[in-house]
C-alpha cells in the first residue's frame, strides 16, 4: 500500500522548470533512496513534501491530500532531516534539543527522559547529551538532528543528504541502525543523496536526473545500469562494481555490498 504519492507534479522557480509532470508512489514500510546529481531536483522535492516551497500536485500521505488544511497532521508525522543542522538547534544542549519538541506537545517528562535514553543509546550519542548542538561537529550535529527526527517516532523519515557530514565508518553502523528501525517499526524511509553507497539498504533505488526518473528498481539489481548512473555523474560504489566482476568469475554468486562479508567471502 502506497504511503505517499505524488501525480503530476510540475514545478518551477520563476521560469525554470524543475518538474513536469512527475509522479512517485512510495510503498509504507520501505526504504526508498532517490539519488541524483547536484541539480537534480532532489532539496526541491523534499522542500515540496515539508510544504516549504508551494506546488499544483496531487500529493497524497497517509492517505490524507497534502493541503493546508491536513499539512500540521501530516508534517507531525514525518521526521524531515536535512544536511545543515546549523540552523536548526533552538537549545543550550543536546539534551533539551532532544526534549524540546516533545515537550511541546505536552509529554509527561518521565516519558521524555526514558525516549533520550532510548535514541540516545541507539545513535551513541550519551556522551554528548550535556554538550552544547551548536559546539559540536559537523558529523555530531547532523546525529543530533536525526536523533531529534526519532523523538517524534516519525512514520516517514525523509534524510535530505542527513548523513554528509559523519564519518565514513560512523554512517555505515548509522545506516545499519536504519535499517533495523525500518524493519521493527515500519517506519517508512525516504533518503535523498548524491552518494549512492547511502543506499546500501535500500529496497528500492531511484535515479533522479533534471527532474527525471531515469532509473527505478530493486535494490541491487538496479545497478546493472550504472553505466547510466556514470553518464550523469554519479559514481558507482567499489562494492558494486567489485562484486559485478566476481559474479562474472563465478567467485561470488550474488551481489554483495558490504565490503567486510565481500571480503569474507572472497576468503572462504
Ligand atoms: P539537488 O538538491 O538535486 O541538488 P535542487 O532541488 O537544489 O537539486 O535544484 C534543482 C534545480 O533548481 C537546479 O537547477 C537549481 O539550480 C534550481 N534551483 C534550486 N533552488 C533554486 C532557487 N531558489 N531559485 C532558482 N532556482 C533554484
Amino acid at each position: 500500500m502506497a504511503i505517499l504519492s505524488i501525480n503530476n507534479l510540475t514545478f518551477r522557480y520563476k521560469n525554470k522548470f524543475v518538474f513536469d509532470n512527475f509522479n512517485l508512489e512510495v510503498e509504507r514500510g520501505s526504504w526508498v533512496t532517490i539519488a541524483g546529481p547536484n541539480g537534480a531536483g532532489k532539496t526541491t522535492l523534499v522542500k515540496i513534501l515539508a510544504g516549504l516551497e508551494k506546488s499544483y500536485a496531487d500529493i497524497t500521505i497517509f492517505n490524507k491530500p497534502l493541503n493546508k488544511k491536513n499539512m500540521y497532521d501530516i508534517r507531525r508525522e514525518i521526521g524531515f532531516v536535512f544536511d545543515n543542522p546549523d540552523n536548526f538547534f533552538a537549545c543550550e544542549t543536546v539534551e533539551d534539543e532532544l526534549a524540546f519538541s516533545l515537550e511541546n506537545l505536552g509529554v509527561f517528562p518521565n516519558t521524555i527522559k526514558k525516549k533520550i535514553k532510548d535514541v540516545a543509546k541507539i545513535l551513541k550519542l550519551d556522551d554528548l547529551l550535556k554538550e552544547n548542538p551548536c559546539d559540536l561537529s559537523g558529523g555530531e550535529k547532523q546525529k543530533v538532528a536525526l536523533a531529534t527526527a526519532l523523538m517524534l517516532e516519525p512514520r516517514i523519515l525523509v534524510l535530505d543528504e542527513a548523513l554528509l557530514m559523519i564519518d565514513v565508518k560512523e554512517r555505515d553502523e548509522i545506516l545499519k541502525t536504519l535499517k533495523e528501525y525500518n524493519k521493527q517499526k515500519r517506519v517508512t524511509i525516504l533518503s535523498f543523496t548524491h552518494n549512492l553507497e547511502e543506499a546500501i539498504y535500500s529496497d528500492r533505488l531511484i535515479i533522479l536526473n533534471k527532474g527525471v526518473i531515469t532509473i527505478d528498481g530493486a535494490f541491487p539489481e538496479v545497478f546493472s545500469e550504472e553505466r547510466v548512473m556514470r553518464k550523469i555523474g554519479l559514481e558507482v560504489p567499489f562494492a558494486i562494481e567489485l562484486s559485478e566482476k566476481l559474479k562474472v568469475y563465478n567467485i561470488i554468486d550474488h551481489m554483495e555490498l558490504d565490503l567486510e562479508r565481500l571480503v569474507s567471502l572472497i576468503w572462504k
